[in-house]
């Protein structure tokens, strides 16, 4: 007989329940997103004993008939998909089918479930995965499941169990996640036969937030101007500037309503306080991203706490632009009361908070926009805000017109310009980066980047680990514009490289900078360097990153408004691929305030 053996349906439950029942937070965790995905308008959630001897989530959700609800207790039984194309556009919170057999195969299970158009309900007890009774209930219309004695039957997971305390504190977590996720259901929970927490239904997560959390916390964060960009819309609140606390859990990321942990998202949101927060703390938020369900891949985590995005760098650029757009509203904290719209005297940086998705047509308005910026003051004060000769930067009918006036550069580094009464600071490197980033992708897509011979070819000396590396990773190297190939062994692990053509791009910089760089940079990326979409997307980011370091200073003040024009028409135009500013801009109203008495 062969070793292989196909488990027992109970056995394989508990195993699976491994994987989806950590501990009773997460018991309550899958039964209130079931409730949830059957359109619950009322949860309550009881427990005992941190949820180790009783948790009990009753709902007024649609219920179950009674095949149903046998069904729902079979491995891999779901009402929300039916073919593997579904799982593609999941838009309820379950999907597997795997968390009641889960659950009941490790508890003492009870489920009373009913539909409104019922007569009889059906209850079910079921007990280590085996049912034990089916008959008629009168519940009310809805579905009320108990969890006895968790892990009773696994006493090696009983043990894990933490103390009372911690197991308590897990699950009102999870109760209070959901709850964010959802101000418009109304939830209650007893813990040990006391009510701690009745939530109202709402429309607005700002009382939602301050119904958990207390005024004082909603006070410290400030609402996001909504903000879509590549398909992905924004909305939530941020922590004011300067406010950080060292555990995450102040830090709630809602993926298409599921709560997940990512650094995609919480990376960004560090970043945009860098020089404002300390080491290790993090800006507390509760942020909802949505995007079409195919951009977002939750099937990756047994307890799907993680997802994997199509296009990770959009995300990432994205929560950067959300997080500064609420900076751009904090910033003058006086009078700030939360709730309240947009404060006109301190408006967010145009078309990145409130509409960043506005498109600027740079061809239509080039020629006047150079006409702006080659104006001296005494013919701006003369102008009209009608005039021709000032740019609307906005598409938006209702935006205010925009032109600009380059100031100087400063430390060779930045260009200043005016716009309005505010300040625009550009970075030079920074904004050079994103257009080549978007340039050098556009290229990639159709082929290759643009590379330029060497009228000899250069030899390198080279560690025997970089050549065996840059000769694996050839195809690549090409496609960024590098020829170069291993050139005889020499000793003691070194040999040489020969380097026929480099990125055109780059060309101005030593070829060994180009190729230590090129090799280094695209050797810590998480994955090896290929040419499928997420490939190009970080072989133009770092060719971009190393091309922006070889070219020279705009040297007149052309040069410079034609580099915010390009910037400004660009894809995502206030953030590098890696997400670091290119443009800050310091609102009128600010300067004022800063020199305030
Ligand atoms: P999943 O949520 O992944 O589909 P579950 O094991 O959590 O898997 O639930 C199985 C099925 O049981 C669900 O697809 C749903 O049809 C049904 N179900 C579970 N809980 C409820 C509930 N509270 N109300 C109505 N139907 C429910
Ligand atoms: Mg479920």
């Amino acid at each position: 007989m062969g070793r292989i053996h196909v488990l027992p349906d109970i056995l394989a439950s508990q195993v699976a329940a491994g994987e989806v029942v950590e501990r009773p937070a997460s018991v309550v965790k899958e039964l209130m997103e079931n409730s949830i995905d059957a359109g619950a308008r009322r949860i309550v959630v009881e427990f005992q004993k941190g949820g180790s001897r009783l948790i009990r989530v009753t709902d007024d959700g649609s219920g179950m008939d009674r095949s149903d609800a046998l069904l729902c207790l079979e491995r891999h039984a779901t009402s929300k998909i039916r073919e593997s194309t579904d799982l593609a556009s999941i838009s309820t919170l379950g999907f597997r089918g795997e968390a009641l057999p889960s659950i009941a195969s490790v508890s003492r299970f009870r489920l009373s479930t009913r539909r409104r158009e019922d007569e009889a309900g059906t209850l079910i007890v079921v007990s280590g995965g085996k049912i034990l009774d089916v008959e008629d209930s009168g519940d009310a219309p809805g579905t009320r499941i108990e969890v006895a004695d968790l892990f009773f039957n696994v006493p090696a997971r009983r043990k894990f169990l933490r103390g009372e305390q911690t197991e308590s504190a897990h699950l009102l977590q999870q109760i209070e996640t959901l709850a964010i996720a959802h101000p418009e259901i109304s939830f209650t929970c007893r813990r040990d036969e006391t009510e701690i927490l009745r939530l109202a239904a709402t429309d607005d997560l700002a009382v939602r937030i301050r119904d958990l959390r207390g005024e004082d916390f909603l006070k410290r964060l400030v609402a996001l101007v909504p903000l879509e960009s590549h398909g992905v819309r924004v909305t939530g609140w941020m922590a004011r500037p300067g406010e950080g606390r060292s555990d995450r859990a102040h830090q709630m990321l809602f993926v298409n309503g599921r709560m997940i942990r990512s650094p995609i998202l919480s990376q960004p949101l560090r970043e945009a306080c860098d020089g404002t927060l300390a080491k290790g703390l993090h800006p507390p938020a509760v942020l909802f991203f949505e995007m079409d369900s195919s951009a977002v891949d939750c099937n990756v985590h047994p307890a799907k706490r993680e997802v994997r995005f199509r296009d990770p760098a959009i995300i990432r650029s994205v929560a950067l632009m959300a997080a500064r757009s609420a900076w751009e509203r904090a910033a003058p904290s006086e009078g700030f009361s939360p709730g309240v719209g947009a404060d006109p005297l301190f408006p967010p940086i145009p078309a990145l908070a409130a509409s960043s998705h506005l498109s600027w047509q740079p061809s239509a308005h080039s020629r006047q926009y150079e006409l702006a910026g080659r104006m001296n003051d005494s013919q701006r004060v003369a102008e009209t805000p009608e005039s021709t000769s000032v740019l609307p930067l906005a598409s938006s009918p209702e935006a205010s017109p925009f032109s600009a006036r380059y100031l100087g550069m400063l430390s060779g580094r930045y260009l200043l310009f005016e716009e309005k009464e505010s300040l625009l600071m550009l970075e030079i490197r920074a904004a050079r980066e994103r257009l080549l980033y978007e340039r050098f992708l556009a290229r990639l897509i159709q082929g290759e980047l643009e590379s330029q011979h060497l009228l000899l070819p250069e030899i390198l000396e080279m560690s025997s680990a970089d050549l065996a590396w840059i000769d694996a990773h050839r195809g690549v190297l090409q496609a960024a514009g590098l020829f170069a190939e291993p050139f005889g062994q020499g000793s003691h692990g070194v040999g040489s490289l020969k380097v026929d053509a480099v990125p055109a791009d780059a060309a101005t910089l030593p070829v060994m900078e180009i190729v230590v760089r090129l090799v280094d940079e695209l050797r810590t990326l998480d994955e090896a360097p290929t040419l499928d979409r997420q490939g190009r997307e970080a072989l133009a980011s770092t060719v971009s990153r190393i091309a922006a370091a070889s070219s020279c200073l705009p040297d007149d003040p052309e040069a410079a408004l034609m580099l915010l024009r390009q910037l400004l028409a660009s894809e995502l135009p206030y953030v590098t691929p890696k997400g670091r500013p290119t443009l800050v801009q310091l609102a009128p109203g600010e300067l004022q305030r800063r020199f305030a008495p």
